[in-house]
């Protein structure tokens, strides 16, 4: 499945407008940032969301 949601307000990862914002290379693929719709950053890893900062 390839349903990856904002664990704050549910938006879809992949309905998000804005592409990542930076991209860190990692041992085992990749991480990189994306600003959610409602502020917080998504941590996601190979497409999968990890976490989420709180907004500011
Ligand atoms: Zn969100």
């Amino acid at each position: 499945m390839d349903d990856q949601r904002c664990p704050r307000c549910g938006w879809p990862v992949t309905e998000l407008p804005t592409p990542a914002a930076s991209v860190h290379p990692m041992a085992r693929g990749q991480v990189s940032y994306r600003r959610c719709v409602c502020g917080s950053w998504l941590l996601e890893s190979d497409g999968v969301v990890l976490g989420a900062t709180a907004p500011r």
